[in-house]
């Protein structure tokens, strides 16, 4: 079956007066129809740039598509013309941003938000749109709805003001939600509402859903499949329990021996060492050999290629691969 949304060795970068920083530096991942794609890695890594190149958000200049393509249902959307890309853009693809205090407007009501979001996209009227967002509200579990969509942003709870970020997301019965940690602000039981609230919505609406986070914990709730990302690339990509179990890069082995567990209480948990590269100034040759304890003289020198697991499992670890595939007698 092919995908509904296909990213395709994406380039993008942002020129300064004497640099570039190569935020995406030929990522490619696919969403097909119904499932849930996590997009993980560290902050800088390049997630949320490639979120809003899919939505046409990144402002031209300083930014500039390198290279690449994308494909929506099929259709080639990289070079589409503003008012093409409103077509596509909320009603289609919506997004759930970080921090719904900052993407809410302060000064309209949730309702007046929200209603904006339908009637931007579909010429309906006033009444028909205010009862669709008293649909929403509930369909999103938010109490009450009829009172809340006369509050303001600030009346409502982290929480909530989350769930009005999807309310409005979800307003046009979109084929796929971006969400780009939508429960990073939030806490913990909240966070576990959210991730319910997404897997309840996706099976009862049939829909798509890329999921950027750095949360490995997350992404093990709800991913089918997962792209781990470094300094603009993807290095390992595969279906959730098969990453989880037999991790294969070591940027993904880092990721997950630093997640705390019970069997290690009282010990101080892992930390890769160093820190993501500035996209200006990225090593040559493998880009996490700084960081990397398996590095070897070839890492500093060659960019690594892909290498096939099998089932969909890739990683850009040729060093570990060949000593995996290395049988001694
Ligand atoms: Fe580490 Fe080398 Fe593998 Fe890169 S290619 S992850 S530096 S071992």
């Amino acid at each position: 079956m092919s995908p509904l949304l296909s990213v395709q060795n994406l380039k993008v970068y942002f020129r300064g007066d004497e640099t570039v920083a190569r935020a995406i530096d030929g990522v490619s991942y696919e969403v097909h129809a119904g499932e849930t794609v996590c997009l993980v890695g560290e902050s800088g890594c390049g997630k949320t740039v490639s979120a809003l190149t899919i939505l046409g958000l990144i402002p031209r200049p300083p930014g500039e598509i390198a290279g690449g393509k994308i494909f929506f249902k099929g259709r080639s959307i990289l070079g589409l013309k503003e008012e093409e890309f409103q077509q596509i853009r909320g009603k289609r693809i919506a997004m759930v941003f970080q921090e719904p205090m900052t993407s809410l407007n302060p000064v309209f009501t949730v309702g007046d938000q929200i209603k904006e979001a339908i009637m931007v996209h579909e010429a309906i009227a006033d009444r028909q749109a205010h009862s669709r967002c008293v649909g929403l509200l509930k369909d999103v579990g938010i109490p009450s709805p009829e009172e809340r969509l006369r509050d303001y942003p600030h009346q409502l709870s982290g929480g909530q003001r989350q769930r009005v970020m999807i309310a409005m997301a979800l307003a046009c019965n979109p084929n796929i939600v971006i969400a780009d940690e939508p429960t990073t602000a939030l806490d913990v039981t909240i966070q576990k509402q959210i991730l319910n609230l997404f897997k309840e919505l996706q099976k009862a609406r049939d829909m798509s859903l890329l999921y950027i986070t750095h949360d490995l914990n997350v992404v093990r709730e709800i991913a089918d499949c997962i792209y781990v990302m470094y300094a603009g690339i993807i290095v390992e990509q595969g279906k959730m329990e098969d990453l989880f179990e037999h991790a294969r890069h070591p940027y993904t082995m880092g990721l997950l021996a630093s997640l705390p567990h019970r069997a290690k209480r009282g010990r101080i948990l892992y930390s890769i060492p160093g820190t993501v590269p500035d996209p200006a100034y990225k090593p040559g040759g493998c880009p996490f050999h700084p960081r990397c304890e398996h590095a070897a003289g070839i890492c500093k020198k060659e960019f690594p290629e892909m290498c096939d697991y099998g089932d969909g499992h890739l990683s850009r670890c040729p060093v570990l691969y060949e000593r995996t595939n290395t049988v001694t007698f």
